[in-house]
């Protein structure tokens, strides 16, 4: 290692910035979103300040101050530090300058008149990541900062602020070094953690107030946690960064039968995978059943994830989850997931609203015949409405037929999408009077019902266009 990285504290002095352009631009960015004062000379004398303090800005502006003098006379006394960008010729005399008067100084892509060089940087408020190459490989830095990008928590920074509020509190309190230290631990690692990553940060104060004897706290733990996870349709990489983060930290995972094997390939290896959904054949455990493991689970300081098909709020019965939680007083949060509907419509390019044709769209579960018969069609007219509906293969016929009785054309364009953004997607399309005899084609669910309009701007539709073509074509062949 060549170089020690250090962080400098912008509130002891201003940094001085000599150069031009768009290297220069590019540096007064950077120190300007981190709350730096600069004071720049800049080297390009036909811009008159005011007009670039105009461009910058009123809110940027007050954090810098234009000089006109010589950089190479001036007096750098309590800046702490000294960036030439852009500077040209001028960079090695403004090195030879500052280091003459004992400032830090770094001349952009030149190792050589340089005293320190600047990371890449990965900006979580109070936490920051920096990354340097020793000057080798400014495009290894930037691709490593992607990935500590997408790894990082967003709210890791605030997490790092709520510790440094209440240090000094559990200080007093906790009298041992290595007992402090795990205290901590475990307040990250735990339910009060995962309640700042979530952004309630008020919750998590309760919850850290509410710890009454910090040291036993420390040996035992807390509570454990539950998060609610859409796994979204199937397709792994569909999973957002939040949920891969969960099933990367579970303790323990409860999934239900929509979940793909590629995703319950995610989870962390040791952490045992729970089925508690309906499997082919055989009942489900029942939804009382479900929340009681979770709060069992959570109970005994297991990090739980309860792992949903598509979205845990769209007929996944999260809110029950939930309210079984907030009743056992047990820290939870939800992770959003990709609903089958929006999955389907992406795969086959259903564009699920368009621009005086579809301009509401209904989501709806018609599981059983019978629920379709409660089901108010006549609030389903509207042509412009797309709709989608969930766990209808059953129910198909009476779709069609509660569908057309409330005046839908049974031309109107439909499409089944079975198995969506999965290596086994199956889609047909038609027209709402051939519903059952489509859902029938498509041998296996889960399937979604896209019924509207729109369906006829779809991949399928079109392909099936083809298809027709092809076959006119062949026939007046023959
Ligand atoms: N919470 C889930 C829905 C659960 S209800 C979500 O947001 O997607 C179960 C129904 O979802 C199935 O009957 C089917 O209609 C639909 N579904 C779930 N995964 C699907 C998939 N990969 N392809 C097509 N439909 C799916």
């Amino acid at each position: 290692m060549r170089f020690l990285p250090v962080f400098l504290d912008l509130k002891a002095g201003p940094i001085v910035l000599v150069g031009d352009g768009d290297l220069a631009q590019a540096k007064l960015r950077v120190l300007i979103a981190a709350g730096a004062r600069v004071r720049w000379y800049a080297t390009d004398k036909s811009i008159a300040p005011a007009d670039r303090l105009a461009a910058l800005g009123a809110e940027a502006a007050s954090q810098i101050e234009i000089l006109s003098g010589d950089p190479l006379t001036a007096d750098l006394q309590g800046a702490i530090a000294v960036l030439s960008a852009g500077a040209g010729e001028l960079g090695p005399a403004v090195s030879a300058w500052a280091r003459a008067q004992g400032i830090p100084v770094n001349v952009m892509d030149d190792l050589a008149h340089s005293t320190f060089i600047s990371p890449a940087i990965v900006d979580r408020g109070d936490v920051v990541v920096a990354i340097g190459t020793s000057g080798t490989s400014p495009v290894v830095a930037r691709r490593l900062r992607e990935k500590i990008e997408a790894m990082l928590p967003a709210r890791i920074g605030d997490l790092a602020g709520f510790i440094g509020r209440w240090r000094k509190d559990f200080h007093a309190r906790i009298g041992d070094f290595s007992l402090r230290r795990r205290f901590w631990e475990r307040v990250i690692d735990g339910p009060i953690g995962e309640l700042v990553l979530a952004g309630k940060t008020r919750e998590a104060e309760a919850a850290l107030k509410a710890i009454d004897n910090p040291s036993v706290f420390a040996e035992a733990g807390g509570k454990g946690f539950v998060t609610l996870v859409g796994a979204g349709p199937g397709d792994p990489d569909l999973l957002t960064i939040k949920a891969l983060r969960a099933l990367q930290d579970a303790d323990v995972v409860y999934y239900d039968e929509l979940v793909s094997p590629e995703i319950l390939d995610r989870i962390r290896r040791d952490a045992p995978r729970i089925p508690v959904g309906r499997r082919v054949g055989k009942p489900g455990i029942g939804q009382d059943a479900i929340n009681r493991l979770l709060v069992e689970a959570a109970q005994s300081g297991k990090r739980t994830v309860r792992l949903k098909g598509g979205d845990p709020f769209v007929f996944g019965r999260g809110g029950e989850e939930i309210e079984a939680l907030r009743d056992a007083g047990i820290a939870y949060a939800v992770v959003p997931g990709i609903t089958a509907g929006i999955g389907a419509a992406a795969a086959s390019e259903v564009p699920l609203t368009f621009r005086g044709e579809a301009l509401r769209i209904t989501l709806l579960t018609a599981h059983k015949a019978r629920d379709a018969e409660v089901v108010d069609w006549s609030a389903l007219t509207d042509q412009k409405m797309t709709v989608v509906v969930y766990m209808g293969m059953t129910a198909a016929p009476a779709i069609r037929a509660g569908l057309l009785a409330a005046g839908r054309p049974p031309q109107t364009p439909v499409g089944v999408f079975a198995r969506v953004t999965r290596p086994d997607a199956k889609s047909v399309v038609g027209t709402l009077d051939q519903l059952p005899a489509l859902a029938a084609q498509v041998d296996r669910g889960p399937a979604i019902l896209i019924i509207g309009d729109v369906v006829a701007h779809s991949a399928p539709w079109r392909d099936a266009g083809l298809q027709q073509l092809v076959s006119t074509l062949q026939m007046a062949a023959e």
